[in-house]
């Protein structure tokens, strides 16, 4: 397993002399990755500069240097505080001369730069150059040979900072998650009124040649037709645009939806307009249609929750590969699944030239390879959801159902959407069990039709309802019934650990019931406690983290006029996922789970620790509290004590945060999850039901290492940890500990 990072004080590299710049667009998530590389490098030890407007900064030399408090109150800011250009200067060899010079001149030996695939190019050349630049800078008497020999090496780390996710080298961008975020707001709210009025929108998402955030907006909204510059469409779509969107509207749909990347181009390469697809829509299908152009709003407001941590993960990785790397290769650090990992920055960005190179060549199917394999998986999804003239396919031999289990879960109702479709496209019959595992016991279920999840992308809760019940004695002969009656030979339970008990029972009951040994019984996370096994992630988590984050913003600024410590509980039964990730991106100074537990020892010690900080005039603490950290310390325990220790120096106030949490639209990423995980569900069913004829197939999906995988039953019940009911493993309990560290300064983190 890799360490998150090492955070031992090196007192050699007090020399370290580090500067950050972001440069290019500006994208969300800038700011948290800004605060996270500052401190993680302040407490190693080096002295840390920031980089004013970009590359314009290192040719003016507007260099400054940044101390621990000089990134606080940021974690939840979009843009970027030291600013972004586009430097003209710093593209000739004279600029990057000048910029050396400065770098030299503040003696820095280090460099992070935050942005897109032009930034980094930048980086490289400069990189590249550098040898050559000091020896003209030599010659040139600027600098005497002795400081030629201590700077004989620049170390260079790219993070990309780009809403696009155009980037070779990483699975998302630093700010792609905020921007789907916004284009989400902007047609759900679309959607209502273009239904109310029976009309058509077309929709212009950014994305010059990059077509992720229209692929992802179209598939998580549910649209109808989506124009990307990578796959662009066959001559003659305008006609199939039109047939595809009438058939909607002869199915029952009271708007069509058409989205359109702002690069997208046909297959001669001419580009499309929203204005043409208007035009078309108008004239070729009579719609009333109008044009919604999003802009700059892509760019802007609170930082996701995802761009939040991917930032902070990244910019915390770049420190360690500057303390720990091999500095003469200058690296992208990227994320994959949930991990770092580290990318040669020049075949990065050369790669991800290629895809521009490859668009203007027509080369489109090389296009949509280098792009990836979510990329691609999203695509598939897409046109098999969006497509209503589907061809007949042969129908399968037994019907499919899906139920949920547990708690409400923001994301059940993108997932049955995305079940409903992709079965009856693989020729299933598809039924949808109410109240899960007792609506299954009462034959509480309906065929669901293509059209019946029509619009649940897009929304909160559980239409097919979920309650806590299982599998048992009493229940399980009219399980059984239900199953024989309606041929059902493939369960999907989407939902969370009761879910698992609830399959795991109903396994049991193969010995004793044949029917049930041909049936497979798979379950699928949905769950926002993210406790259950087989997965790194669950669907439902990010929405809650994001409810959890919006709430906590508010909270945080109700302090502005006092000083006030807070202690915030939150959800998650015994596991402290949501608690611990939620102080990773809050900022939050203390974490209180049950896996790390509390003592009295911590609650003094952490007394101590917030009057101290607020004696240094700090305005606002911040404790998080997991619902089950302690029995004996509860919230009201924690807070009492606080109010009564603290009383002269500064307030305490309690928050639960309760049910909000498990409330709201379902996010981008929750949606987008939900239905790749459901095409997976057919993905197995295909090789191991059908193809290898197993036909008591039975355990559970979910996300591992950045993959969709299989976990047997045996398996998955041998990853649970049955008394606290969450897995054994929890691969982020090392997180619990980053996110202290760089919310809290330490003494020896010497300050420049
Ligand atoms: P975005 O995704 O917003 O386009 P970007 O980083 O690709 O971000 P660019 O405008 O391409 O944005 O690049 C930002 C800056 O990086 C440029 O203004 C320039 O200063 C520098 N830069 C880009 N390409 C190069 C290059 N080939 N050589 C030197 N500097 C470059």
């Amino acid at each position: 397993e890799e360490k998150i990072v090492d955070f031992t004080y090196d007192k050699s590299s007090e020399k370290k002399r580090i500067a950050i710049l972001t440069s290019g667009g500006d994208s969300c998530g800038m700011n948290p990755a800004i605060r996270a590389f500052t401190r993680a490098a302040l407490i190693k030890g080096a002295q840390v500069f920031a980089v004013r407007e970009g590359y314009n900064g290192l040719v003016t030399d507007s260099i400054i240097p940044l101390h621990w408090g000089s990134v606080a109150g940021i974690i939840n800011r979009g843009g970027t505080i030291i600013g972004t250009a586009r430097s003209v200067e710093f593209r000739t060899r004279e600029g990057r001369k000048k910029a050396a010079f400065n770098l030299i001149k503040n003696k820095i030996n280090n460099l992070l730069v935050i942005g897109g695939d032009g930034s980094l190019t930048g980086a490289n050349l400069l990189r590249c150059e550098w040898a050559s630049l000091l020896k003209e800078l030599v010659e040139d008497k600027a600098i005497d040979e002795e400081t030629f020999k201590t700077h004989e090496t620049l170390g260079i780390v790219g993070l990309v900072g780009s809403i696009d996710n155009d980037m070779c080298g990483t699975e998302i961008t630093i700010g792609a998650d905020t921007a789907c975020h916004r284009i989400l707001e902007a047609i759900d709210a679309i959607l209502s009124t273009a239904v109310s009025h029976q009309r058509s929108f077309v929709i212009e998402v950014m994305g010059r040649n990059c077509g992720w955030l229209a692929l992802v907006s179209g598939l998580t909204t549910g649209a109808d037709y989506i124009l990307l510059p990578e796959c662009p469409p066959e001559e003659g779509w305008e006609n199939a645009m039109v047939e595809s969107l009438e058939k909607g509207r002869l199915s029952g749909r009271r708007c069509s939806l058409v989205i359109v990347a702002e690069g997208s181009i046909d297959s001669n390469g001419k580009p499309i307009s929203p204005g043409y697809v208007r035009d078309v829509l108008e004239k070729k299908a009579g719609h009333d249609a109008r044009i919604t152009i999003l802009g700059h709003v892509q760019r802007g407001g609170i930082p996701s929750f995802c761009d939040r941590y991917v930032s902070t993960r990244m910019a915390v990785e770049a420190v360690n590969y500057l303390y720990n790397g091999n500095i003469l290769e200058p690296v992208l650090i990227g994320m994959h699944g949930n991990r770092v990992v580290r990318a040669p920055l020049m075949e990065a960005v050369k790669e991800t030239q290629a895809i521009g190179a490859l668009i203007r060549e027509k080369k489109f199917a090389d296009v949509v390879k280098l792009r990836g394999g979510i990329f691609q998986e999203a695509h598939t999804i897409f046109n098999i959801c969006a497509n209503l003239k589907r061809s007949p396919v042969a129908k399968k031999g037994f019907n499919v159902a899906i139920l949920h289990s547990g708690g409400p879960s923001p994301g059940m109702n993108p997932a049955v959407r995305a079940f409903t479709r992709l079965g009856i496209d693989l020729g299933y019959r598809v039924f949808g069990v109410f109240n899960g595992f007792s609506g299954l016991a009462k034959g509480d279920l309906q065929e669901l039709t293509w059209m019946t999840c029509n619009g649940w992308s897009v929304m909160g809760g559980a239409e097919l309802g979920t309650n806590r019940s299982t599998p048992n004695e009493s229940n399980i002969a009219a399980i059984i019934k239900t199953l024989q009656d309606n041929n059902i030979g493939a369960i999907c339970m989407f939902g969370g650990y009761n879910g698992y008990v609830g399959i795991t029972e109903l396994a049991k009951f193969r010995a004793k019931y044949s029917y049930l040994q041909k049936v497979a019984l798979v379950c699928a996370p949905g769950t926002i406690a993210n406790n259950v096994p087989g997965t790194e992630t669950s669907i439902g988590a990010d929405t809650c983290l994001n409810n959890i984050l919006d709430a906590l913003d508010k909270i945080k600024q109700s302090a502005v006029a006092s000083r006030r410590l807070f202690v915030v509980e939150v959800m998650g039964a015994h596991c402290g996922y949501l608690c611990s990730m939620a102080a990773l991106t809050s900022g939050a100074e203390r974490a209180y789970t049950m896996e790390e537990g509390i003592t009295i020892n911590t609650l003094v010690d952490d007394l101590n620790m917030f009057v101290d900080r607020f004696k240094r005039e700090h305005k606002i603490g911040l404790i998080i509290k997991s619902e089950s950290a302690s029995e004996t310390y509860s919230t009201k325990f924690i807070y009492e004590l606080f109010k009564e220790e603290g009383k002269h120096l500064f307030d305490v106030r309690e928050s639960i945060l309760g049910h909000l949490q498990q409330g709201g639209i379902p996010s981008p990423l929750d949606r987008l999850n939900a239905s790749r995980l459901m095409y997976h569900f057919f993905q197995l069913l295909q090789t191991e039901v059908i193809d290898n004829r197993q036909t008591d197939l039975s355990g559970c999906i979910g996300f591992i290492k950045g993959k969709i995988v299989f976990t047997p039953l045996q398996e998955m019940s041998e990853g649970i940890n049955h008394k606290y009911r969450r897995p054994q493993k929890q691969w982020w309990l090392d997180l619990l500990k980053l996110s202290s560290q760089i919310s809290v300064s330490r003494g020896e983190a010497k300050i420049n």
